[in-house]
């Protein structure tokens, strides 16, 4: 994918089902990536935050995520990007998980929020199989059981709904030593989905 430069932040230049074409060379290869958002918000946050910046480099997949975006990416000459919303992708890339059967892993939220996700997922997508999932209040020192239950859990999607710039910083730093193979940064979506 092409990734264009906005105000120094970078964002893949991919319609939705460009998006889509990736999750799926994500679920078919062996290496763990992770898909993030970009948004007004975010760009002018990772101007200043370079640990943010750093996140946001080592994503496997840049949507550009709002009407936003793609006008700056116009108003800059960078071409026409189209809008991907993450909240159109999660459901999406669940859609694909429950045809193909896939394991997915639910990080993130708080313990009620969490567990209705995790109750309302494969009932709104049947063949997608939760395998696992744990609130996003998880401290510093239990990180590594977190991984070693993600990893345990055979899981090949993770979402991680821990809102921003917290859930970019926690991919760049533990996807390397995940098993999974698609891992997206949701936000709030899980609050959503739960009602
Ligand atoms: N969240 C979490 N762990 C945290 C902080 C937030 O799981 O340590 C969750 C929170 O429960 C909510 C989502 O992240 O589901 C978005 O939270 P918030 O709106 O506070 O973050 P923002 O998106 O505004 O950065």
């Amino acid at each position: 994918n092409q990734r264009i430069d906005i105000f120094g932040v970078p964002v893949d230049a991919v319609d939705f089902p460009r998006a889509l074409e990736t999750v799926g060379k994500l679920l078919e290869g062996d290496h763990a990536g992770f898909i993030a958002a970009v948004n007004p918000e975010k760009i002018m946050r990772a101007r200043d935050d370079v640990r943010l910046l750093e996140a946001l480099n080592s994503a496997k997949l840049l949507i550009p995520d709002g009407i936003g975006v793609v006008w700056a990416a116009r108003w800059l000459g960078l071409g026409r990007l189209s809008r991907v919303a993450g909240a159109d992708l999660m459901p999406a890339i669940c859609e694909i998980g429950a045809a193909q059967g896939r394991k997915v892993f639910l990080y993130g939220a708080s313990p009620d929020v969490n567990g209705k996700v995790a109750r309302i997922l494969p009932e709104r997508y049947p063949g997608l199989r939760v395998v696992g999932h744990q609130h996003g209040y998880v401290r510093e020192p239990d990180m590594p059981k977190l991984v070693a239950d993600i990893n345990a859990s055979q899981a090949e999607i993770l979402f991680v709904a821990l809102g921003s710039p917290r859930q970019e910083l926690w991919m760049r730093r533990y996807v390397p030593e995940l098993a999974v193979k698609v891992c997206q940064g949701v936000g709030g979506s899980f609050d959503v989905i739960a009602g």
